[in-house]
């Protein structure tokens, strides 16, 4: 669907998985990187999603709070910048600094202070998902792991369940 769009794409798609159940003998390849086609957000149509009914839909943090993602207070953030300016400098002018809205958790939040806006890490809500260190169209972000057993109990349920 990246390479063909959602139409030739997704009906490409469907005889894949429909007609051939995922084993069509040809296997198309797509080498763009995924960061290097975010457009700038001027380019764009900005999305006002509904808010969350609390029914079907949630807001982000009470999604982080069910998945019992939990790290160690007072140890090293993670989430490491390669340049610590670039959220501010290059990101949050060219596109409106994605991060605020891929990461799943609202790890990242730009905020104003005294001296304008910054950018805030609130490393102790990654679900580790690893979607920063992919799309941030600066690759400035280096998903590392945490200390100890650090992050969403959820998943390391089902890791530890699917591997018996
Ligand atoms: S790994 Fe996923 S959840 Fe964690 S900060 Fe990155 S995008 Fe957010």
């Amino acid at each position: 669907m990246h390479k063909f769009g959602p139409i030739l794409g997704g009906a490409f798609n469907f005889v894949d998985q429909n007609l051939f159940g995922g084993k069509l003998p040809i296997t198309l390849h797509d080498n763009k990187q995924d960061y290097s086609q975010l457009k700038p957000a001027d380019q764009c149509t900005k999305i006002n999603y509904p808010k969350p009914d609390g029914k079907l839909s949630f807001d982000k943090l009470s999604s982080v709070f069910i998945s019992n993602t939990n790290h160690e207070e007072g140890q090293p953030c993670h989430l490491k910048l390669k340049d610590s300016s670039l959220p501010i400098v290059r990101n949050l002018p060219i596109f409106a600094e994605p991060a605020q809205r891929y990461c799943p958790a609202g790890v990242y939040e730009v905020n104003e202070g005294g001296s304008g806006a910054f950018f805030q890490i609130n490393s102790q809500n990654c679900l580790h998902c690893k979607a920063c260190d992919i799309k941030n169209p600066s690759q400035n972000i280096n998903w590392t792991a945490p200390e100890g057993a650090g992050g969403p109990t959820v998943l390391l349920l089902y890791q530890s369940s699917a591997s018996r």
